[in-house]
Parts: structure tokens; sequence; C-alpha cells
């Protein structure tokens, strides 16, 4: 018996099979989105073949409102997002959304950070001096010494932050889709979740019909890592 299992299970009924069911955001009411289907086209007349059908997210409505205001096909942004979040968390800038708020004293984090892009910078210097006299043992020195300080830096500013520990994962992984890979469902469905809301737009007059993602249609609003 483990003691974790239901925490990978919904707190009611069945798991959840599907990234962004009720994460994403209707753009027309702001409903949350659950899992439909849709006829791939028209069946031609005379045809007995079976129409295709294919996953959609769409609008679920409110209580007392109508829903089906929008919907995409759940792969598109399924990937549309993943992309989306797998390059937020590469970016050298990125912050961590906090799991608790409640902010207290800055300073000492606003110096870590400062700390942690001189560092940087003098080890971008170091590498220009070393290319410039072809000596890479020059940067590598310093790179001995200089990382352990930006990772006891990071490691400070996480505790002081109360980082999400899964969102943690990503920073300064050698590759966020390895990372991405190692999770199951239930984790990216929180790391989506802590990291943004993406919202369903109609289609546009001029877009109907076109195949493929439309990443027009898909307005992520990330969630800042001040709140
Ligand atoms: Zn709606």
């Amino acid at each position: 018996m483990s003691s974790d299992v239901g925490a990978t299970t919904a707190k009611r009924g069945r798991p959840p099979r599907y990234l962004l069911s009720s994460i994403a955001v209707c753009g027309v009411c702001g409903a949350s989105t659950r899992i439909g289907s849709q006829n791939a086209g028209t069946r031609p007349a005379g045809s007995k073949e079976p129409i295709q059908r294919y996953r959609v997210y769409e609008c679920a409505g409110s209580p007392g409102g109508t829903g089906f205001h929008v919907s995409m096909r759940q792969e598109h942004l399924d990937e549309i997002v993943t992309d989306a979040v797998l390059a937020r968390v590469s970016d050298m800038d990125f912050e961590i959304p906090r799991t608790l708020s409640g902010d207290k004293d800055d300073i000492e984090r606003r110096a870590l950070r400062l700390q942690i892009k001189a560092d940087y910078i003098w080890l971008n210097r170091v590498k220009e001096e070393a290319e410039k006299r072809v000596q890479p043992e020059l940067l590598e020195r310093q790179e001995q010494i200089v990382f352990p300080k930006i990772e006891a830096a990071y490691n400070r500013l996480d505790v002081l932050e109360n980082l999400d520990p899964l969102v943690r994962r990503f920073r300064r992984a050698e590759s966020a889709l390895i990372v991405w890979e190692g999770m199951t469902l239930v984790q990216h469905r929180h790391v989506v979740r802590t990291l943004v809301i993406p919202r369903i737009d109609p289609v546009s007059e001029e877009a109907r019909g076109q195949r493929g993602p439309n990443l027009d249609r898909v307005k992520l609003i990330w969630r800042t890592h001040s709140e």
C-alpha cells in the first residue's frame, strides 16, 4: 500500500485523462472547458463510411448560462500550451510562481538575484578572455568556483520563495523537455495550472476552416511571480 496514491487521482471520480480539461477557459464567457468530440467533416452523399470524430476542449458553460462558445482540437491546444510552457521554463529569466502568497522582506532576494546576474556577467567576461587567449582552462577554473556559488544562491532563493517543488524541477534543467517527459499527466496538469491559464478565443472569420493549430486563438495568461 502506497500512501501517495490519493495524490495522483482526482478527489472524486476518475483521474483526469487530458492535459487541459477544466484548466483551459472559454474566451467568451470565462467558463472552464471539458472534453467533447466533434465530427471531422461531413459524410459524402451515399457513403456508408462512419464519420471520423476527434476530441476537443469545449466551453462547458456555467450554471444558468449556455456553453459551447468555443472549442478547439485537443491535440492542437495541448501542443500549443506544452510548447509555450517549455519555452517559458527554459527562459533564463524564468521566475517560478510561489506556492504560498504573502511576501516578506524582499531585500535578500533582490540581492541574491543581483549576485547571480553579476556572476553570469563575470563568467561571460572570463569566457571572452579565455577565447581571446585560447586558454579554455581559464574559463573552466572560474566555472568551478562560480557555479557552486550560483547554485547556493538559487537554493537560498528557493527557500525564501516557497517555490512550487514540481515547477522547481525545471529550473536549470539541461532540457526542460526531458523533465517534462519524466512527469505524469497529473504532474503536467499541476505544472500548467501553476504557470498559466490558457484561454480559447472564438474562430475569426478569416481563420474558419483552417487546419492545424491556430495560435491566434489561444491567449496564454501567465501567472506572474508576484501573485
Ligand atoms: Zn463559454
